[in-house]
């Protein structure tokens, strides 16, 4: 009887930069994002890393210069 106060959220495969797909609830059709939790810095620790050794520097430079 009260289906209709339901909004269109349903699931939906968000697809992320780096590859890795997950599920999530949304109201759109697909997502698409460039970064997830699976390569965030803040999940992965890896900004440790860049603040030490310049590959990762020298790699986003590179992935910049479009
Ligand atoms: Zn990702």
């Amino acid at each position: 009887m009260q289906k209709d106060i339901q909004p269109e959220y349903k699931e939906v495969t968000v697809t992320c930069a780096c590859g890795n797909t997950f599920k999530t609830g949304s109201v759109k059709e697909d997502l698409k994002v460039e970064i997830c939790s699976a390569c965030h810095p803040f999940f992965t620790g890896k900004q440790k890393t860049a603040e030490h050794g310049g590959r990762i520097e020298k790699f986003n430079k590179k992935y910049r210069q479009k």
